[in-house]
This record gives structure tokens, C-alpha cells and sequence, in this order.
């Protein structure tokens, strides 16, 4: 029946935990592609920055000349980052404040819930049923712009939202085996 080619999403793979996105990705019936060069990410339908650490993947992207072929691509092309990644795609990051590739307007404020209880897991509501969401020494997005459409809250602030073909969760899809999200961003490509 299906004879559409696949998709091939790239996941970018300087640091972080790829590995378990491209098993998300391939469970929503993408290819995957390890990106660590402005080559790969010309291959790629699609891009994921996974969490990690996003002063650490800034630091890298800078090192490897990523860092303006990454906002030359999420100029065109759609972008999923998930914590760090989010964090590396808002418009302004605080606490403490750095750079980014400005590419969805929202204000996004580094490990915002605090040290003591910075990692937790919450079921969520998401596309009428529920999600689980691991959160990981997690962001908190702070303010989202006009071209911004919150999917899901948690505790009343955003946790996965989406601008224009762009996708943004300050949580962990790829660590619960529920691929809903990276089929989501699928649904972008
Ligand atoms: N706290 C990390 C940062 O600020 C993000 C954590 C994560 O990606 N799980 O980059």
C-alpha cells in the first residue's frame, strides 16, 4: 500500500542521546541520518536536536562550523529539538543567558525547575489522551510569541509546542517507547 519513500530525518549526533531518537524516528516510519556535518544536513528531510547539554552542543556546533548552516537549514527547513535542542532553537535563553539559532520565538529559562527536583516523570494530556513525559534537568519555556501553538502544559507552562513546521518538548519522547511525538514531527516533513 505505502509506496511514499521514506522520509530521512537527521538527528544531530555531536552530543547528546541521538541514538534513542533515531529509534523513535524509525518506529514512526522514518530513515535516520547521524548529522555532524553541514553535508549531512543537506541529505535530511528533516532535523532533530536531541537533549544533552546545550552550552556543550553550542560549544560544538561552533567547533564544527555548524552553527550557521543549522540556522540556515531551520530557516527552511522543520526542526524538532527536545530540551537542550529546545533550548537551542528559542529566541532567548535565560539563567544564564547564551546564543542560539533564534528559531522560535519564546523565551526559554535554563533548568528551570530548580536542583533539588530537577529530573521527574508526569503523565500529561496530549491529543486527547495522556503522555508520559521524562523531564530531565528540564527548561522551562517562560514566553512563547504570537506564531507559537502550546500542544501541551505541564504544571501550567508549555511542554511541547509547535511554530510553523518547527517542534519544540522540554521533555524526553525519545526515552518513553511512545513514538506519538516523532510521529508528530513526521507529520511535518
Ligand atoms: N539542562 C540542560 C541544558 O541546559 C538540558 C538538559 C537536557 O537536555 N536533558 O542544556
Amino acid at each position: 500500500m505505502q509506496d511514499t519513500p521514506k522520509k530521512l530525518v537527521g538527528v544531530l549526533a555531536l552530543q547528546g542521546d541521538f541514538e534513542a531518537h533515531q529509534k523513535a524516528l524509525e518506529a514512526a516510519g522514518a530513515d535516520t541520518l547521524q548529522v555532524r556535518t553541514a553535508e549531512d544536513l543537506g541529505r535530511v528531510d528533516g532535523l532533530v536536536i536531541p537533549g544533552g547539554e546545550s552550552t556543550t552542543m553550542l560549544k560544538l556546533l561552533g567547533y564544527t562550523n555548524l552553527l550557521e548552516p543549522l540556522r540556515s537549514y531551520a530557516a527552511t527547513k522543520p526542526v524538532f529539538g527536545t530540551c537542550a535542542g529546545a533550548i537551542l532553537l528559542a529566541t532567548e535563553v535565560l539563567h544564564p543567558s547564551q546564543h542560539s539559532l533564534e528559531a522560535i520565538d519564546m523565551t526559554v529559562e535554563r533548568n528551570g525547575y530548580g536542583r533539588q527536583i530537577d529530573s521527574r516523570v508526569a503523565t500529561i494530556p496530549f491529543q486527547g489522551g495522556e503522555l508520559e513525559a521524562v523531564f530531565i534537568r528540564a527548561p522551562i519555556i517562560r514566553r512563547v510569541g504570537p506564531s507559537v501553538t502550546v500542544l501541551a502544559e505541564y504544571q501550567g507552562t508549555p511542554v511541547l509546542i509547535e511554530a510553523g513546521h518547527h517542534l519544540a518538548a522540554t521533555f524526553h519522547p525519545e526515552l518513553t517507547g511512545d513514538s506519538r511525538v516523532h510521529a508528530l514531527f513526521l507529520s511535518k516533513l
